[in-house]
C-alpha cells in the first residue's frame, strides 16, 4: 500500500523529516507516536501533498506509484485521505454540497456516474447516522459553528463517503470526550476491511484501546526510532520518550 524509504522533508527551509522509513501493507493500522515537534503532522502533510511541505529526498510509493509526483488533488483521487489537520469553515457552502462534490470527483475518477441529488441524500443520511451526527448538519455550512467533536464526526463521515485506500488520522483524540472518541473509533473500526490501511497519529495510548493498531512506531527527530506492536504504546506510556531519544532504542 505505502512504502516510504529514507524520506527527507523540509518546511519553511527547516529540515524536519530526516530519513524516515515505513512499510504499510493493505489492511494494516499503524499508530505513530512521539514527542511534540518530532514531525508527525509533517509526515501526514507531506503524504497528502499539502503546499509548503516539500519532500527533499527518499521515495514514497503508494499502490506502486510515485506519490511525490502527484499533486494534492491527484493524491486524494488516488485514495489518500488526511483527517483533522485543517478542518476549514466554509460559510455559505453547505456540508451536503461540499461532500457531494468530493464524492462525485472520486466516482468520476473511478469511472462511475455522478450520484443524483436523491441518491446522495440517502447515502449521506445513512452515513451521518453511523457517526451519530444529526442529519441537520448536512444542511449547515461546512464546519460552521461545529464543536470540536462534531467536526471530527463530520470528517469521519466524509472519510466513510470517500472510501479512501489510506486514511491518515492526525490527533484524532485531541479535544474529544469519551463518547465522541468511541464514535470516531467505531467509525474507523467499521472501515477496517482487510484492504484499507490507516495511519493513526496520537499522543495518547488511550485511543489505541479503541483503535487497536497492528504496529506502533515512535517518531523522534524526524525518523522512526522504534517500532513494535501495541504493547509498545503501553511501554511508552509508562516510560515516556526520553529513553528512545537518548539512542537506547
Ligand atoms: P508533531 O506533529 O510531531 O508535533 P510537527 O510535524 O507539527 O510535529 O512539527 C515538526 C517541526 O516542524 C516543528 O519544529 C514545527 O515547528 C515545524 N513546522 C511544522 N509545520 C510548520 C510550518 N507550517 N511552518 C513552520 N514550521 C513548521
Ligand atoms: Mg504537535
Ligand atoms: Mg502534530
Amino acid at each position: 500500500m505505502l512504502s516510504i524509504k529514507g524520506l527527507h522533508a523540509k518546511v519553511e527551509e527547516k529540515d524536519i523529516l530526516q530519513g524516515l522509513d515505513i512499510e504499510i501493507n493493505p489492511g494494516e493500522v499503524h499508530a505513530i507516536m512521539g514527542p511534540n515537534g518530532s514531525g508527525k503532522s509533517t509526515l501526514g502533510n507531506v503524504l497528502s501533498g499539502r503546499p509548503g511541505y516539500e519532500a527533499t529526498g527518499g521515495s514514497v510509493l503508494f499502490k506502486g506509484q510515485d506519490l511525490l509526483e502527484l499533486d494534492t488533488e491527484e493524491r486524494a483521487r488516488e485514495g489518500i485521505f488526511l483527517a483533522f489537520q485543517y478542518p476549514v469553515e466554509i460559510p455559505g457552502v453547505s456540508n451536503m454540497e461540499f461532500l457531494k462534490v468530493a464524492v462525485d470527483a472520486k466516482r468520476k475518477h473511478a469511472g462511475l456516474p455522478e450520484l443524483s441529488a436523491v441518491e446522495f441524500m440517502k447515502l449521506a443520511r445513512e452515513t451521518s447516522k453511523r457517526v451519530d451526527l444529526d442529519a441537520s448538519f448536512l444542511k449547515r455550512g461546512v464546519n460552521e459553528g461545529f464543536s470540536g467533536g462534531e467536526k471530527k464526526r463530520n470528517e469521519i463521515m466524509q472519510m466513510m463517503l470517500l472510501e479512501p485506500d489510506l486514511c491518515i488520522l492526525d490527533e484524532t483524540d485531541s479535544g474529544l470526550d469519551i463518547d465522541a472518541l468511541q464514535v470516531v473509533a467505531d467509525g474507523v473500526n467499521s472501515m477496517r476491511d482487510g484492504k484499507r490501511s490507516f495511519i493513526v497519529v496520537t499522543h495518547y495510548q488511550r485511543l489505541l484501546d479503541y483503535i487497536v493498531p497492528d504496529y506502533v512506531h515512535v517518531l523522534a527527530g524526524g525518523r522512526i526510532v522504534k517500532s513494535g506492536t501495541k504493547e509498545l504504546a503501553l511501554e511508552l506510556e509508562a516510560k515516556g520518550y526520553g529513553w528512545l531519544e537518548n539512542g537506547e532504542g
